[in-house]
């Protein structure tokens, strides 16, 4: 399983802030009602599911990314075979995601370059002895 692709720890920060601790879990997909969502606390436990299985679209994107409980995640670890539904998930969670905003720290900005030094007129120190 080399070729798995797993979340990064930024998605998967950004994914439990975004479910607010609340399993992220929608539709039949996860044994719930038509465009029901879970809501269950994840406090006992959290799983990152990818929405769309990767093995199908290597996508590990915020979007393709769902904090669930462990109830939804084994319930669809155990059904996962319909592609249909896991895209009426994916619809599901972007219709969230207008409106929960998701704060993703941004890159460290490029470094100013630095200020040119004044340079100061430089007199000659040498002394020159003639002492012998
Ligand atoms: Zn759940």
């Amino acid at each position: 399983m080399a070729n798995r692709k797993e979340f990064t720890t930024k998605t998967r920060k950004a994914a439990l802030k975004r479910s607010n601790m609340r399993c992220e879990a929608v539709g039949e997909w996860y044994g719930l009602g038509p465009g029901q969502r879970c809501h269950a606390g994840l406090a006992h436990g959290i799983e990152y599911d990818h929405i769309i299985l990767d093995a199908n679209s290597h996508d590990n994107s915020l979007e393709n990314c769902a904090a669930v409980c462990i109830r939804c995640h084994r319930f669809k670890t155990a059904n996962h075979d319909t592609p249909t539904a896991a895209k009426t998930v994916a619809q599901s969670l972007m219709g969230m995601k207008t409106k929960i905003k998701v704060k993703i720290a941004s890159p460290p900005k490029s470094e100013k370059p630095a200020p040119k030094q004044h340079a100061s007129p430089r007199r000659s120190l040498y002394a020159v002895r003639t002492s012998l």
